[in-house]
């Protein structure tokens, strides 16, 4: 490709950026009209959303797509390497070096220059500062953390499995801090692997004693009432504890300790308790980020910068007529890549940026293969509350939207089929 053409970086190819890349290598890569780069800090993508289940072992690697694949067959490149700093005057990003497990460094520091940068790094969990949480808890930030979650989890289910004969044998016990979707969907996806480990000849799920801890009184803030308290039965009928209205203060290595001085034991903690963008995009080289250090964008995704823009997580966008910003979901990012790829080429066309405007379609809680909850909104309709098979259906229509975004309709309809014998041959659960 020629030097002279419009360079446009994007940073982060999760549920927002792979679907930029994607569209925007279709629409000016393939024809030569910009250089279009995708930078991530991993080689592979695989959708946040499907992390507890990566978690809990019921999905594999098999779900994860190779950014230099996706790169190739979309007219778009792929650089491995994570962003460190950013230079605004000279329109350059700077990449820290990228190390092999045995620490050789494989890929020295580099500069990247661009001509439109979009910043969609995603967000990772907040601590809030609370005491031990980043030493002691796991995270669901990555697909690295997520299988290092699955093995903690296998091991601890060997471990269990092998003293439960023992005088002193005492339930594996893990408890979730945030009683939030994602808290939610991992605690029931956790007691749904107990059942097949024990259909597989481990310990029982009475062996293992889930617990979800939450700062306010009711779970799933962001449900109706009445879904939230219909998904509380539901985990109560599944004996998952479920502590309401209790503040976390501090995680020690074997227990959670909260405000009003109860300390709950547990093997494994999760965090899951909220997020932020990370730490070092705050006042990134004078560009306006919020007290979670979200990138502050304008109704067209465009930062205080005329050629940076943001999207996903890590942009906090407003939301006309309500009172927060574009909530940090899967869904938004969908919207935002598709509405911002129009922009970038009006933009190389010297035509006028267009307006995003958020579109809720509602909010879905998959319970494993309990149930799923939610409500789905719809102009004609308003808000309808759903669930059970249509619900499930609604949501696993969310990952197709994306795999269509990315894939095109002919290879999601294979990769879906693939996916579907080759799980009649396999275990349901990851083991190892
Ligand atoms: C367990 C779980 C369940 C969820 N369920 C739902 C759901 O059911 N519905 C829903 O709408 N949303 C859900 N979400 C939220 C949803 O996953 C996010 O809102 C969505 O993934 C945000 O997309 P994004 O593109 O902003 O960031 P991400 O998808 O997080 O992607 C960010 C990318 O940036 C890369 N990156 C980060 N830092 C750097 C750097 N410095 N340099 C280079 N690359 C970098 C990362 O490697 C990653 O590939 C869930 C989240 C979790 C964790």
């Amino acid at each position: 490709m020629s030097d002279n053409k419009h360079k446009i970086v994007i940073v982060g190819g999760g549920a927002g950026g792979i679907e930029l890349a994607t569209r925007l290598g279709s629409k000016l890569g393939r024809k030569g009209l910009a250089e279009i780069i995708l930078l991530d800090a991993t080689t592979t993508h695989i959708w946040k959303p499907l992390l507890h289940e990566v978690a809990a072992g019921t999905v594999d690697e098999s779900e994860q797509v190779d950014y230099l694949g996706q790169a190739y067959r979309n007219q778009f490149r792929f650089r491995l390497g994570k962003m460190e700093g950013l230079d605004r005057e000279k329109k350059e990003i700077y990449v820290s070096p990228t190390f092999s497990d045995s620490g050789e460094e494989l890929i020295p520091r580099r500069t990247f220059s661009y001509d439109t940068l979009v910043m969609a790094i995603g967000s990772v969990s907040n601590s809030f500062g609370i005491k031990g949480v980043e030493k002691n808890c796991l995270f669901l930030d990555s697909t690295s953390q997520a299988f290092k979650f699955q093995k903690h989890l296998v091991e601890s289910y060997i471990k269990s499995h092998a003293d439960a004969d023992k005088a002193n044998k005492k339930p594996l016990s893990i408890a979730i801090v945030g009683g939030g979707a994602t808290g939610v969907e991992l605690s029931a996806e956790l007691h749904e692997v107990t059942d097949m480990l024990a259909v597989y000849g481990f310990n029982e799920s009475s062996n293992v004693k889930l617990t979800i801890i939450e700062a306010a009184p009711q779970l799933l803030p962001a449900l109706p009432s009445k879904l939230a308290l219909a998904t509380q039965d539901q985990l109560a009928r599944l004996n998952i504890d479920l502590k309401l209205g209790c503040r976390v203060v501090e995680v020690t290595k074997d227990a959670i300790h909260t405000m009003d001085g109860e300390t709950i034991q547990a093997d494994l903690k999760v965090w899951a308790a909220g997020i932020k963008a990370p730490d070092w995009v705050n006042g990134l080289d004078g560009l306006a980020t919020n007290k979670i250090n979200q990138l502050v964008v304008d109704e067209t995704l465009k930062t205080n910068d005329e050629n940076i823009f943001a999207i996903g997580d890590c942009a906090a966008c407003p939301w006309p007529g309500h009172e927060h910003n574009v909530p940090p979901r899967a869904q938004a990012a969908h919207q935002q890549a598709s509405a911002l790829c129009k922009s970038i080429v009006n933009r190389l066309n010297g035509q006028p940026l267009v307006n995003y405007t958020y579109h809720d379609y509602g909010s879905l809680v998959a319970l494993g293969k309990y149930s799923t909850v939610g409500n789905l909104m719809g102009n004609l309709m308003g808000t309808v509350t759903i669930g059970g098979f249509i619900a499930r259906v609604v949501y696993l229509s969310l990952y197709k939207m994306h795999q269509i975004a990315i894939h095109g309709y002919y290879r999601t309809a294979l990769l879906t089929l693939s996916n579907l014998f080759r799980r009649t041959a396999h275990a349901k659960i990851k083991m190892h």
